[in-house]
C-alpha cells in the first residue's frame, strides 16, 4: 500500500510489472506507432487545496511546532502549491486536547498529537505513543515501517475517521525533576508528582501521588513545593523551561516514555480525496518530520545536557537499578490490566508485545552490545 514497504512481496510485484511493461513492448513494436495523445491535465492534478492543520503544542513549541511548520512548507513546495497547510498552534484555533474530536468530525483536515492523551475516549490507541518500559525510537520505527505497527494503527483509527502516520519522536525521554533523591522503590512513597499516562499509573503503584497540570503551571508548582517532583521531555525542553532552578536532582532514564511518537492526524474522508500523488508527498513528509525530529531531538538535548551540568550544576543521577526493577514489574501489571479491558486494547498491546519480542534479541547483539563496547 505505501513507498514505505518493501520486502520479497514488493519485489515479486516490481518484476511482474516490468515483465508487464516488456511484454507491451514487444507489442507494441509489432505494431505501427500510434500518435501520441496529448495529456490534458486531469481535474485532480489542477485542483488545490487549502487545509487547516490544528496542533495539541504551544505556539512556537520547538521540534514539535516548528517541526509541523516545516512539514507544511515543505508540503506545499514538493506539491507546487496544490496543497497548502496552515498550522494553528493549540488554542488558536482549537485547544490543545481537542484536535481529535476536531479531526474525527472534520472541522479541521489535519492535526499534530499523541495518541496518549485520548486514552479516555480510545483507550485502545495509547500504545502508539509510548508506553512505560516499551519500544525506542528505533524500536518503534521498525514496527510501524516493517512490522505491521502502521497498519494496525490505521485499523484502529478507521472507526473515528481518522488517519494517522508517525511524524515525530522525542527518543528517550528524563526520568523527571525531583526535589529529593530516590535511592529505594520506597522514597516515591507519598510523593506529589505530574508524570501522565502509564508511567503516573505505574509510579502510583509505589505510591506516589499523580496530579495533572498544564505546561504552564510546572515550574510554579514546583518552585512552590505544590509538587515534589514532574516529569516533562528532555534536557533541551526542561532547560527552556528552567526546572534546574526549582528542583535539585534531574533523574534518568525516562523508563516511562522511551520513545514517545507524535502523529500526523487526517481526517479520513479529507485524506481519500486528495488526489494519490499528493497523498504520497503527505506520507513522505511525514516521514521527513519523523526522522528529522528525533534527530534534532539527539543534537540538541545533547547540547542542553552540557548546559544543564556544566553551567547549572544540576545533579544529574541514574535510578537504582532496584527501582527501575520494580518499577519495570509494575508497568507489566498496569499493560496487562490495560490490555483486559477491551479487545481493541488487548489486540494492540498483543501486536506491540509480540514484535518487542521479536526486535528486542536483535538490539540486544546490535544496539546494546555495541554500546558497552564503546563503554557507553
Ligand atoms: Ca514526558
Amino acid at each position: 500500500m505505501t513507498y514505505l514497504q518493501g520486502g520479497d512481496g514488493l519485489k515479486r510485484r516490481e518484476f511482474l510489472a516490468t515483465a508487464g511493461l516488456a511484454a507491451a513492448g514487444l507489442a507494441a513494436c509489432s505494431k505501427p506507432a500510434a500518435e501520441p495523445k496529448p495529456q490534458a491535465p486531469g481535474a485532480a492534478a489542477r485542483k488545490t487545496y487549502e487545509w487547516k492543520m490544528a496542533t495539541s503544542w504551544p505556539p512556537g513549541f520547538p521540534v514539535f511546532q516548528t517541526g509541523m511548520e516545516q512539514f507544511a512548507a515543505r508540503v506545499k513546495e514538493m506539491s507546487g502549491g496544490r496543497l497548502s497547510i496552515r498550522v494553528y498552534a493549540g488554542g488558536e484555533l482549537i485547544p490543545p486536547l481537542e484536535v481529535f474530536d476536531a479531526i474525527s468530525a472534520g472541522t479541521v483536515e489535519m492535526g499534530h498529537s499523541a495518541s496518549y492523551y485520548w486514552a479516555g475516549k480510545a483507550p485502545e490507541l495509547q500504545l502508539f505513543t509510548t508506553s512505560p518500559f516499551g519500544l525506542t525510537a528505533q524500536q518503534f520505527n521498525a514496527w510501524f515501517y516493517h512490522g505491521g505497527g502502521l497498519e494496525l494503527m490505521h485499523e484502529m483509527y478507521k472507526p473515528y475517521n481518522i488517519i494517522t502516520f508517525p511524524s515525530c519522536n522525542t527518543g528517550v525521554q528524563m526520568g523527571g525533576w525531583f526535589n529529593r533523591k530516590i535511592e529505594r522503590i520506597e522514597d516515591f512513597n507519598g510523593l506529589k508528582m505530574r508524570i501522565p499516562g502509564l508511567g503516573g499509573r505505574v509510579v502510583a503503584k509505589a505510591g506516589v501521588n499523580v496530579v495533572l497540570m498544564a505546561a504552564g503551571e510546572l515550574y510554579t508548582a514546583l518552585e512552590r513545593g505544590t509538587i515534589d517532583a514532574l516529569e516533562w521531555v528532555g534536557p533541551y525542553h526542561d532547560l527552556k523551561l528552567g526546572f534546574y532552578r526549582a528542583a535539585k536532582y534531574y533523574y534518568y532514564p525516562g523508563w516511562h516514555e522511551p520513545g514517545t511518537m507524535l502523529e500526523l492526524m487526517v481526517n479520513l474522508k479529507a485524506w481519500e480525496s486528495l488526489p494519490k500523488d499528493l497523498q504520497m508527498i503527505v506520507e513522505a513528509a511525514a516521514a521527513q518530520s519523523n526522522l528529522l525530529g528525533l534527530a534534532e531531538f539527539d543534537a540538541k538535548n545533547g547540547e542542553a545536557l552540557n548546559e544543564l551540568v556544566n553551567t547549572y550544576k544540576a545533579q544529574v543521577l541514574k535510578f537504582p537499578d532496584e527501582v527501575l526493577k520494580t518499577l519495570h514489574g509494575y508497568a507489566r501489571e498496569v499493560l496487562e490490566e490495560e490490555a483486559a479491558k477491551s479487545p481493541g486494547q488487548r489486540k494492540v498491546y498483543d501486536a506491540f508485545r509480540a514484535f518487542a519480542g521479536r526486535v528486542e534479541p536483535w538490539t540486544r547483539m546490535s544496539e546494546r552490545a555495541f554500546m558497552e563496547a564503546k563503554g557507553l
